[in-house]
Formats: structure tokens, C-alpha cells, sequence
């Protein structure tokens, strides 16, 4: 009726769509998004444009997504669809959701061609993000969350095969060496043969060895293997075997059991691993293990010393 109200409106939102595209304000996003309700397919197109221009400002990429894709999948003027999916684009992996229906748009031949195209590539921009998304994640320190720099990230993984930030990697340094001195404190088992160790487990294996004539070393001042300063926790002189009993559960000591065990490893050291679970059936663990390194220990005896019990 009075079109001369309603062109003078609709040149108003034009240029109000306009100077907001280009405030380069993030907090002109929900007017913007306000904009894209209004009957002007011209008024949308430029609130899409204007909302994908501010992605790089800090706007909020939620709800931008949220009121760019209806106009993107859905808007019945193509041009307004054509640009909220460029708009989307620019807020990368927050539109993962839409993925599905933008490939189907984009093999939707009901709809023009470029509007295909720009869902394809919308898509494609999307799936680049999640990619560097998940490389970013990988360079985030596992203890605080912080994002590491690629040296902290490359000396943490050779230390620990983890990533920690340089605090954090001090920080579990500290623990392990507080975890090594705790160990210290905490030898006060006793064995058969007299040797003090650290829990039941060491004390079932240095009673095993003893009863069967092995002779051993328990908990040696620390060996250098390749570089490393590691503390074996037997050590049987007359077979070249190392004995560990992983009795730790905590992370930060698998952490130094798996680079421990590589050590062994690369060193050509002959190691035999023993974990909790395996205490119940030690005596034929231990057999099976030594036999492996051409030790063949004689049958035991019936019920026998009672290692093979619980
Ligand atoms: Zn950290």
C-alpha cells in the first residue's frame, strides 16, 4: 500500500546491512542476524555477506552458524542462499553439522549452479577446518589444556611420548623424581634372603629367585642405557636378566615404564616384565620367561613352595 514507505525502508535496511557488513564489529552480529528475517532477498543477501565478514572480527561463530545455515539450505531466493554459504565458510568447522545437507544441496540439481558450487565449496571448507582442528588438538598440552608451541610439543613426545607445555613437563619431571625418592622410603618389605623392597610383588619375585638359587641383584644404584639414567629393579648377574615388577598404576609411571622398556629394548638388554595380575601364577610366568632365554629351571615340586597358588 504505501510503497513509498517500504522502498524508503528497504533502502534503509540496505545500507543499514551495508555499514554493518563493514563495522568490522562482532557485536553488530545480532542485528545482522535480525536482518536476515526481513521479506528483502537483497537485505538477506548482504546481512549473510556482512555476517561472514565479521567471522574474522570475533563474532560469535555459534550463532552465526545457527542463523546463517535455514538461509543457506533453505532461502527460496538463490543469491541469498549463495551468499549465507559463503558466509558459512568463513566459521570453518562450527558448521560441521551441516555437512550432510550441504552435500546434498550440492548434488541437487533442482537448484542453479552456483548455488551447488558454493555448497560444495562450503562443504570442503568445513571439512579443511575439522582436519586442522584435529592437528591443532594434537599440540595441546594432555595436562592444562594449553595450546604448545612445536619445540615444547617435540621435547615432551621424546621424553614422554606425550605432549606437556614447559611447566607441565617440569612439573611431571619433579613427580618422577619425587616418585623415585618416594620409592627409597617406601623399600620396607622385607625378603627371605633379607633384601628390603618396595611391595609384595618384588617380595614374591626376590623369595622366588632365592628359593630356586638364583642369585640377584635388587634395586642397583642407576645403570646408564643409551643415555638414560634407569634403576632395574633385579638384575640376575649369572643369566645377563633384567627383572622388572611394574607395580605403579599411575600414568605419569606407565609413561616411564613404556620409555623404559624401549631402553631395554634398543640396548639389547634382556628383560623380563612382571605386572600384578601375574602374581598369583609367578612361578610359571617366571619358568615360561627364563626358558625364553634358555634357562630351563627343573619341574616344580608337587604343591611346591606355594608360588603357583593364590
Ligand atoms: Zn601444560
Amino acid at each position: 500500500m504505501n510503497t513509498h514507505m517500504d522502498r524508503r525502508l528497504h533502502h534503509e535496511s540496505v545500507q543499514r546491512a551495508l555499514d554493518l557488513g563493514r563495522s568490522a564489529d562482532p557485536e553488530a552480529l545480532e542485528e545482522m542476524i535480525g536482518l536476515l528475517r526481513t521479506q528483502s532477498a537483497e537485505v538477506r543477501r548482504l546481512a549473510a555477506s556482512g555476517i561472514g565478514k565479521l567471522a574474522g572480527f570475533g563474532a560469535d561463530p555459534q550463532s552465526a552458524v545457527r542463523a546463517l545455515a535455514p538461509i543457506a539450505l533453505r532461502d527460496p531466493h538463490p543469491q541469498a542462499r549463495q551468499y549465507a554459504l559463503k558466509a558459512l565458510k568463513a566459521y570453518g568447522a562450527t558448521g560441521k553439522s551441516h555437512l550432510n545437507d550441504l552435500d546434498d544441496l550440492a548434488s541437487n540439481d533442482q537448484v542453479k549452479d552456483y548455488v551447488r558450487r558454493a555448497a560444495h565449496s562450503a562443504a570442503e571448507a568445513i571439512r579443511e577446518a575439522i582436519r586442522l582442528e584435529r592437528e591443532n588438538a594434537r599440540h595441546k598440552c594432555i595436562r592444562c589444556g594449553r595450546e604448545t608451541s612445536a619445540e615444547e610439543h617435540t621435547k615432551s613426545q621424546q621424553a614422554f611420548q606425550r605432549t606437556y607445555c614447559d611447566p607441565c613437563f617440569d612439573e611431571i619431571f619433579l613427580a618422577r623424581r619425587n616418585f623415585e625418592t618416594k620409592v627409597e622410603l617406601n623399600k620396607q618389605i622385607t625378603a627371605k634372603a633379607g633384601t628390603l623392597v618396595q611391595s609384595d610383588g618384588e617380595r614374591k619375585i626376590a623369595d622366588w629367585l632365592s628359593s630356586h638359587n638364583i642369585a640377584y641383584r635388587y634395586d642397583e644404584r642407576y645403570r646408564i642405557l643409551n643415555g638414560h639414567a634407569i634403576r632395574p629393579d633385579f638384575y640376575l648377574p649369572e643369566l645377563d636378566v633384567y627383572i622388572e615388577y611394574w607395580g605403579m598404576d599411575t600414568a605419569d609411571y606407565k609413561i616411564g615404564m613404556l620409555k623404559k622398556q624401549q631402553l631395554y629394548q634398543q640396548e639389547g638388554k634382556r628383560l623380563i616384565s612382571i605386572h600384578p595380575p601375574e602374581k598369583p601364577r609367578l612361578d610359571t610366568i617366571l619358568r615360561q620367561k627364563l626358558a625364553l632365554f634358555g634357562y630351563n629351571l627343573p619341574p616344580a615340586p608337587g604343591s611346591g613352595v606355594g608360588f603357583g597358588e593364590r
